[in-house]
């Protein structure tokens, strides 16, 4: 009989995650964010209806026809970032909070993490998923409204990234004004690309990994007609 049994535990799903080779063209994973991720129990960020399929490498439906990111896509974005202690983070699409539990651990300490949410009940649900003592910690502000066009009023940033994806008419610009040089920008597009973009002193040097599947992105610069 061929009966499937699904992951049991957090550390079944980060070993699982581990052996991934060549997400989106990495070789591995930072072995800090693996570590990080053992931590970050994803049961802790899941609808009480979603625990069946908590540890699995998938998405996972938090309501509002929205999801919570696969762990390989929440390791690859925060191998890509580079993200160490101290560093000053913007994250747009808060959702459930797991991926900004796991930046937020990723830059303590020292750093700050500011995400937001433009879902008022999201917001409110990854308040409540954060406010656990094992995360209380955290020098986090989780903030409600469209992060479309960044944060100014807590700018400049090391890094911003998107868990939502954009359209093609999205404008780069005003996000890129918030990030201090040396900085990393990542986004998605909601169906293709995964782009880098590096803040130098002589321009933006700008990579993209192809072949990614996001949420839209909502709100003034979606990048939608
Ligand atoms: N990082 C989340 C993934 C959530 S999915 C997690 O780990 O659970 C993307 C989220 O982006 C959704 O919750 C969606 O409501 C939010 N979002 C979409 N457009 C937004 C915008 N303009 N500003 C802020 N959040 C937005």
């Amino acid at each position: 009989m061929n009966s499937y049994i699904p992951p049991q535990s957090n550390d079944e799903l980060i070993s699982i995650v581990a052996r991934r080779r060549n997400y989106l063209g990495l070789p591995e994973f930072d072995e800090r964010v693996l570590d990080v991720m053992k931590q970050v129990d994803r049961a802790d960020f899941a609808p009480r209806d979603a625990m069946e399929n908590v540890y699995e490498d998938e998405p996972i439906k938090i309501g509002n026809n929205q999801t919570c990111s696969q762990p390989s896509m929440v390791a690859a974005m925060a191998t890509f970032m580079d993200l160490r202690p101290g560093l000053r983070v913007l994250e747009i699409g808060t959702g459930s909070g797991y991926s900004a539990a796991v930046t937020a651990e990723l830059i303590s300490p020292g750093g700050h993490l500011f995400s937001m949410e433009i879902v008022t009940e999201l917001h409110e649900f990854a308040v409540k998923n954060l406010q656990s003592p094992k995360y209380l910690q955290y020098h986090c502000d989780l903030l409600e409204g469209d992060g479309s066009e960044g944060l100014p009023e807590h700018a400049p940033y090391d890094r911003i990234y998107f868990t939502a994806g954009v359209g093609k008419y999205f404008d780069e610009q005003p996000l890129l004004k918030q990030l201090e040089i040396g900085g990393i920008f990542l986004y998605p597009e909601a169906f293709g690309s995964l782009f880098l973009l590096k803040k130098t002193p002589g321009g933006i040097k700008r990579s993209d990994m192809r072949g990614v599947g996001f949420v839209y992105l909502r709100g003034k610069n979606s990048g939608f007609d």
